[in-house]
């Protein structure tokens, strides 16, 4: 028996699970996929927003900005990279340049710091590979980048290190309340109970809502993007976003925290959108690009991805008990800034609606510190040489493309929450995100997961359920 359940291992229920073992306080998350981060939380455009973009008043515009400053200090503990490279909204027209005045007395409202107009003579000093059209720009000296899906797996690590549990391919399918205690049952008949469950479902956030009877409509919209190679890792060092119009917000064009380039996403409205990306999507994403900056360096595309927002029919994040049901919380429709906003809205649940229910008395032994999972090739040549001797694992560089080693791939295996499968590993360490997108390392990746699981090669997966990457043995 638990106190909370935090249902989903997004970036939402990473930061409320953490918070929660700040309390003395028995916590667990339950994740339907093989491994956490597998939603949203792993396929975004990684911004940590200043906060200009939310209307006045809203949760998004609260949250987006308390996230912001909270950020860089809760990346450093948690050993996440995070980057202040500040963001500009530009303007190609005398009316776009009006409507960033506006931006800017929003974000001012909001209490966004640090907002500047400026002309396209400063613009092109901070960016020279902007369009020339460009004539001016919002420039948010608070916007930052972040890796989500290491600030994920880093919230959900630390709480584990500090006391929680994690269950994995556990899909939530029927939620009961009998005197007090809820009673979470899994699709295939596992239970468990505790008095309090938080709702962090992401896209699937509206179906457990159901489950207790409440309503919440959240549908998913999507987002293509392109990846260039590290090579290209100066094109640009700010944020670059289109101005919003009537037509929509465009893509963005940014550097990533690991410099590579990202370019995107687009915004589709599906019945039933899935993470394909298409001929269409990614046409526009180029065309928008280079819209923004001459000449755009695309021959070094590594890869295409693609995201779905999960957003509310309220347009703004519902975080709530719910009215009909005492104890059931919801963080349902988190979309973007839900990233940003993550550390703040997990502080809010736990201090507010949590507290609400049960009393929070202080963890004393919560240690909120956590290692970065790869770190090897930032280290002095002494350094290295002292690890290896120590570990000679850290000798054998199995990912070539981003310098990843056996050492670092066998810490994430072991550690919490061990990567199980070879997106896993990936997400955790950048082994196969380089140029060759793992042609190299992939193999020597699925026989270091099935050696330490004890468990034939044939049995790893990609990312979990049937996603095996060998069919058998062939002599
Ligand atoms: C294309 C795109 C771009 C974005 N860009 C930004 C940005 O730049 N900056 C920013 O601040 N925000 C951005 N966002 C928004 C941000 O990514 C989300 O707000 C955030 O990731 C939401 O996290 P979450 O934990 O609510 O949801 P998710 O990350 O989707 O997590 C929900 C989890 O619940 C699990 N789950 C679902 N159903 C069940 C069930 N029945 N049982 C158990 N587990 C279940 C899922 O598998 C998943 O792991 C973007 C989003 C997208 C899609």
């Amino acid at each position: 028996m638990f106190d909370v359940i935090v249902i989903g291992g997004g970036v939402i229920g990473g930061c409320v699970l953490r918070e929660l073992t700040k309390y003395r306080l028995r916590v667990c998350l339950l994740e339907k996929e093989n491994d956490v981060c597998m939603g949203q939380s792993k396929a975004n455009s990684g911004i940590v927003h200043a906060g200009y973009d939310a209307i006045p008043g809203t949760l998004k515009a609260k949250f987006n900005v308390l996230g912001n400053k909270m950020m860089e200090s809760y990346a450093k503990e948690l050993g996440v990279k995070f980057r202040n490279n500040g963001s500009l909204v530009v303007a190609f027209s005398e009316e776009e340049k009006a409507t960033l005045s506006e931006l800017k007395t929003r974000g001012e409202t909001n209490g966004v710091e640090g907002l500047r107009i400026i002309d396209k003579d400063e613009l092109r000093s901070l960016e020279p590979n902007i369009s020339d059209e460009a004539v001016g720009a919002l420039y948010a000296t608070t916007g930052g980048i972040i890796s989500p899906y290491e600030l994920t797996i880093a919230t959900i690590g630390n709480a584990m290190d500090n006391g929680a549990e994690l269950f994995t391919n556990f899909e939530v399918s029927n939620i009961e309340k009998t005197d007090d205690v809820f009673t979470v049952t899994s699709t295939t008949s596992e239970k468990v109970s505790a008095t309090l469950v938080i709702n962090c479902a992401g896209l699937q956030s509206g179906k457990i809502a159901s489950l207790i009877g409440d309503e919440i409509g959240v549908n998913g919209r999507k987002g293509e993007y392109i990846l260039l190679d590290r090579e290209s890792g100066d094109f640009v060092s700010h944020t670059l976003f289109f101005t919003p119009t009537k037509k929509g917000k465009g893509i963005l064009v940014t550097q990533t925290v690991d410099n590579n380039i990202l370019l995107g996403p687009t915004a589709e409205e599906l019945e039933d959108p899935d993470t394909t990306t298409t001929a269409n999507g990614l046409d526009f994403v180029i065309s928008k690009a280079k819209t923004m900056c001459k000449n755009p360096p695309l021959f070094n595309t590594i890869t295409s991805f693609a995201g779905i927002r999960a957003y509310s029919d309220r347009h703004d994040f519902i975080i709530e008990e719910s009215k009909t049901v005492k104890g059931f919380i919801h963080c349902a429709g988190i979309e973007s800034p839900g990233l940003t906003s993550a550390p703040a809205v997990a502080e809010y649940v736990v201090k507010e609606l949590v507290g609400k229910n049960v009393s929070l008395q202080s963890n004393e032994t919560f240690n909120g510190k956590r290692e970065p999972d790869y770190f090897f090739k930032n280290l002095s040549t002494e350094e290295k040489n002292a690890l290896i001797q120590k570990d000679p694992s850290y000798g054998k560089i199995v990912c070539r493309c981003e310098q990843i080693t056996e050492g670092e791939i066998l810490r994430v295996i072991r550690e919490n929450p061990p990567a199980k499968d070879i997106d896993g590993v990936k997400r955790r360490t950048r082994s196969g995100m380089g140029r060759c997108q793992g042609g190299f390392c992939q193999p020597y990746v699925a026989e270091l997961l099935a050696k330490s699981q004890n468990v034939p090669l044939e049995t790893i997966t990609k990312k979990g359920k049937n996603s095996y990457l060998l069919t058998g043995v062939t002599k």
